[in-house]
């Protein structure tokens, strides 16, 4: 039988793993967050308990994983990880739980996918550190209560609003992870290349960091890109002229948005007027999964002031028109 869980240090080619910052101190940005988490983490450590339950959640690639591993580190425990939709029966869960060593840190990504039965044995292990598992069937079952050693749950999820409420309230350190800022993103571009051995300009940089959607996944994927155009098609050095260059080429446009935050943006734009359109029609007419436009798409749109959320539907705001170099209609009577 396979193992459910995954140790991200065995994945194979996993290029985010060189740039992934290791302790919380060369942790960029978050820095609400991260104020917090070092009080927790070292108040855990003086106490020799395992750190309360922690929930993170936020859009893709800001950090929810990487901050589990280093919570982790910082505590000098284990590490284990393992995902909501790979956990498909309850005994998947109860065989991890009880390989637990005292005090480790078990990282549940997409928390809020796990299947109704698998949660019914999250919550007394969370609460009680407990498992009660039904021997027998019939009316000769019964239900046996075994210890677990004692750990910290570490849940990371997109949707915050799809977590059952039992499930939300048995995490006593939520925590959002917001977008980060230019300069924020810039420190972590920067960081890359150094660690990649490319001299870098500041301004070249700078061009990765405006473009990076305020997400440091999307900023070392575009940096590895651009880094390619430096080495093929520059002189090694990272300017603004190629950064700028490589990164038009990839459809990534000077605010960040890419080919499908355009498509978005014009079926909302050229189809139906700007809106209010409903979330089920742009995903049908898109052919992209609700949950990719509420997860993925949106988020930046929404935080960039390009886009609207409404009781009637999602609407393109002034700001959206003017990118898209086309005219607002007016609104109806003026
Ligand atoms: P999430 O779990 O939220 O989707 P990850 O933790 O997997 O995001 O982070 C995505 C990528 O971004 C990783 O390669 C990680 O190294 C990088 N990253 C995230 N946060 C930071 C940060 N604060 N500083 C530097 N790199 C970061």
């Amino acid at each position: 039988q396979s193992d459910p869980t995954l140790r991200p240090e065995g994945l194979p080619g996993d290029a985010d793993r060189a740039l992934r910052p290791q302790v919380l101190e060369e942790f960029v940005g978050q820095a609400e967050a991260r104020a917090n988490l070092r009080v927790f983490i070292e108040s855990a450590k003086i106490r020799g308990e395992a750190m309360d339950h922690t929930l993170f959640h936020g859009p893709p690639g800001l950090g929810k994983t990487t901050l589990a591993q280093i919570m982790a580190r910082e505590l000098g425990v284990g590490f284990r990880m393992t995902s909501g939709p790979v956990l498909a029966r309850a005994g998947d869960l109860a065989a991890i739980l009880t390989n637990l060593e005292p005090n480790d840190v078990l990282f549940i990504d997409e928390i809020h996918r796990l299947s109704p039965v698998v949660e019914e044995v999250l919550y007394p292990a969370m609460e009680d550190f407990a498992l009660d598992l039904v021997i027998g069937e019939g009316p000769a079952a019964r239900t046996v209560r075994i210890d677990l050693q004692p750990f910290t749950l570490v849940g990371a999820t997109t949707r915050l609003g799809l977590l059952t409420t039992p499930l939300r309230d048995r995490f006593g350190i939520p925590t959002r992870l917001v977008f980060y800022t230019e300069d924020e993103l810039d420190l972590i571009v920067t960081r890359g290349a150094r660690l990649m051995g490319i001299p870098s300009d500041p301004e070249g940089t700078r061009e990765i960091a405006k473009r990076a959607r305020g997400t440091p996944r999307i900023a070392g994927r575009l940096l590895r890109r651009v880094v390619d155009f430096v080495l093929v098609e520059g002189d090694g050095r990272l300017t603004q002229a190629i950064a700028d260059r490589a990164l038009t080429r990839l459809g990534v446009d000077h605010l960040g948005l890419d080919g499908a935050d355009r498509r978005y943006m014009m079926l909302l734009a050229e189809h139906y007027g700007g809106g209010p359109v409903g979330v089920e029609t742009i995903s049908a007419a898109l052919s992209e999964a609700r949950d990719a436009l509420e997860e993925v798409i949106e988020p930046f749109l929404l935080q960039q002031g390009l886009l609207q959320r409404t009781p009637r539907g999602r609407m393109l705001a002034a700001r959206a028109w003017r990118h898209l170099g086309l005219e607002a209609p007016k609104p109806p009577g003026q």
